[in-house]
C-alpha cells in the first residue's frame, strides 16, 4: 500500500470512529456499570462475563480462562493475515472508597462537559473500550480485519496480577503473538503522548524481629534486655546509607546501566522536576540533585529501597515508658533489568546474617520481574510514528517507568514488543476518587490504536 493510501484509508477509519462515537461512549457505560473490585472479590465474574459477552457481540470468539485468581477473558478473531496483534487489558478496578469523596456515582458513567467519569474509566475499561472501537472501525471499513487480533483481558491486575505470569506459561500457544499493546498510554500537561518501553520490577518483603516473650516495663528492662526497635533499627541501617547506595553484597550485579539510546530519549522527556518540587513541597532531590536528565535518568535506572512502614511498641498519646519485644517494617525494592525478585531475598538473608541479624527474620510477599521492550523494534517505532501523526506532537518515549507490572512475561515468555496506547491524561485520578478521561483523548486513543492496527498489518 502507498503512502497515500494508507493515509485515504486512515481518514476514512477516522470518519468511521467519529460516527461511532455514541455507541462506544455507551459500551464504555455498560463495562463502568459493572463494578469489578478485584481487592474486595465484588463483581469479578460479572465483569468477566460482560467482557466476553461484549467482545462476542464484536465478532470475536471469546472464553474465560481460571487461574488461582481471577479469571482472563481471551478474545480471538482471525484476520486477512496471520500477523498477530495481541491487546492486554484488565477488567478490574481499584475500590471505589472514600465515597463521600465522589461527584458522580463512582459506577455510573456520568458525561460532564467533555469529561466521562466513573471508576475505571481511565484505568482500564476506558483504554479497553478504545480498543474494541478501533478494531471494529478498520474492519467496518475493510470489510475484514488486516490481521489476527488477540484480547488478553485480566482481572487481578489491581492486586498485583499474581497469577498471570503462571497463566501465560500454561496458554503460551494460546496468546502467541507479534506485537503486544499494553493497557494504558496518556498524555502529558502539554497534550503530549506518552509510549512506554519498560517497568521495574519489584521485591516486597517484610523484616521482623522479636527479641522478648512479652513487652517489658522499660526501667525493668531498659538496661538489661534486648529491644526489638532498636533491633530492627540497626538492621535497616545496614540496608542503605545516607548515600543512597543499597548495601547487600550482590545486590547491583544484574542491575543493567541505561544505554545511549535510553539516554537520548531521556534527554528529551519535558523537565518535570520543578512540578515534583511543588507538588509534594519538597527542597530538593536525594544527592542533592536538582533536575535535568540525571535527575531523569536516576528515577527509573537506579534501584530503590524504601521503607513503606514500620511498627513497634507505642506511639499513643503521652507516654507509656515499655520495651517493646517485636518490631517489624516493609519495604519494596524497585528493580531495574535484569534484577529479579528471586534473586534479592536470599542476597537480602545472606547479608544480614553476615551483619549479625540472623535474628530478623525476612518474609518475602509478593514481586515482579522487571522488563522492557527494545526502542528500536520496528513495532515501537511504528507505534511511536503513528501516535505523532494522531497527536500532531513528538511523543515522550519513556524507555523505562518507576512502577511495575506483569510485563515480563510478555516480552519473555511470548517474545512479543511492547507499546503503549490509551487515553489517559495527568488528570485522570486513577485509583482515586472522580477518576476520569477526556472525550477527545479517547477518540484520540482509539485513532492511534487503529493506525498501529492498519500499519502493523502492512509492515
Ligand atoms: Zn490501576
Amino acid at each position: 500500500m502507498t503512502h497515500d493510501d494508507m493515509k485515504a484509508l486512515e481518514a476514512r477509519i477516522d470518519a468511521r470512529i467519529d460516527e461511532t462515537l455514541d455507541f462506544w461512549i455507551g459500551q464504555l457505560g455498560r463495562l463502568c456499570a459493572q463494578p469489578s473490585i478485584s481487592a474486595q472479590g465484588v463483581g469479578i465474574q460479572e465483569c468477566a462475563e460482560l467482557t466476553a459477552t461484549m467482545l462476542r457481540e464484536q465478532g470475536f470468539s471469546a472464553e474465560i480462562l481460571p487461574t488461582g485468581g481471577s479469571p482472563i477473558v481471551f478474545g480471538e478473531s482471525a484476520g486477512k493475515s496471520n500477523r498477530t496483534l495481541l491487546l492486554y487489558n484488565h477488567y478490574d478496578v481499584q475500590p471505589p472508597e472514600p465515597l463521600e469523596l465522589w461527584e458522580t456515582p463512582p459506577f455510573t458513567l456520568t458525561r460532564v462537559g467533555d469529561t466521562l467519569c466513573a471508576r475505571g474509566v481511565s484505568d482500564d475499561k476506558g483504554p479497553l473500550i478504545t480498543r474494541m472501537a478501533a478494531v471494529a472501525a478498520v474492519r467496518d471499513v475493510l470489510g475484514e480485519l488486516p490481521l489476527r487480533v488477540k484480547y488478553f483481558v485480566e482481572g487481578e491486575e489491581e492486586v498485583g496480577s499474581p497469577n498471570i505470569p503462571g497463566a501465560i506459561d500454561a496458554y503460551k500457544d494460546k496468546f502467541a503473538a507479534d506485537g503486544c499493546i499494553w493497557e494504558f498510554g496518556s498524555v502529558d500537561y502539554s497534550g503530549r503522548p506518552e509510549q512506554t518501553l519498560g517497568m521495574r520490577g519489584l521485591c516486597y518483603v517484610e523484616l521482623s524481629v522479636e527479641t522478648a516473650a512479652m513487652d517489658c516495663h522499660s526501667g525493668l528492662g531498659g538496661s538489661l534486655i534486648p529491644n526489638a526497635a532498636w533491633r530492627l533499627v540497626w538492621a535497616l541501617n545496614t540496608i542503605k546509607g545516607p548515600d543512597e547506595r543499597i548495601r547487600i553484597p550482590g545486590f547491583y550485579d544484574n542491575a543493567l546501566p541505561a544505554t545511549a539510546r535510553d539516554m537520548e530519549y531521556l534527554a528529551k522527556q519535558p523537565d518535570d522536576a520543578a512540578d515534583l518540587l511543588e507538588t509534594y513541597g519538597l527542597k530538593g532531590f536525594l544527592l542533592g540533585k536538582s533536575g535535568g536528565v540525571e535527575l531523569r535518568r536516576m528515577a527509573v535506572f537506579e534501584p530503590s529501597a524504601t521503607i513503606n512502614g514500620l511498627d513497634s511498641g507505642y506511639q499513643g498519646p503521652g507516654a507509656k515508658t515499655v520495651l517493646p519485644a517485636r518490631a517489624s517494617a516493609k519495604i519494596d525494592f524497585r528493580l531495574v533489568p535484569d534484577q529479579t525478585p528471586e534473586e534479592i531475598v536470599p542476597l537480602l538473608r545472606a547479608h544480614l546474617d553476615a551483619e549479625g541479624f540472623e535474628d530478623v527474620a525476612v518474609r518475602y510477599v509478593a514481586g515482579v520481574k522487571p522488563a522492557r521492550t527494545d526502542p528500536d523494534d520496528p513495532f515501537v517505532q511504528l507505534s511511536i510514528q503513528a501516535a505523532e501523526d494522531v497527536y500532531g506532537l513528538e511523543p515522550i518515549v519513556a524507555p523505562l517507568i518507576g512502577g511495575s507490572g506483569p510485563l515480563h512475561p510478555f516480552i519473555h515468555v511470548l517474545g512479543v514488543p511492547v507499546v503503549t496506547s490509551g487515553c489517559g491524561y495527568p488528570h485522570s485520578r486513577v485509583h482515586a476518587p472522580n477518576e476520569n478521561i477526556r472525550i477527545p483523548d479517547f477518540i484520540n486513543g482509539i485513532r492511534h490504536t487503529a493506525r498501529i492496527i492498519t500499519r502493523f498489518a502492512a509492515m
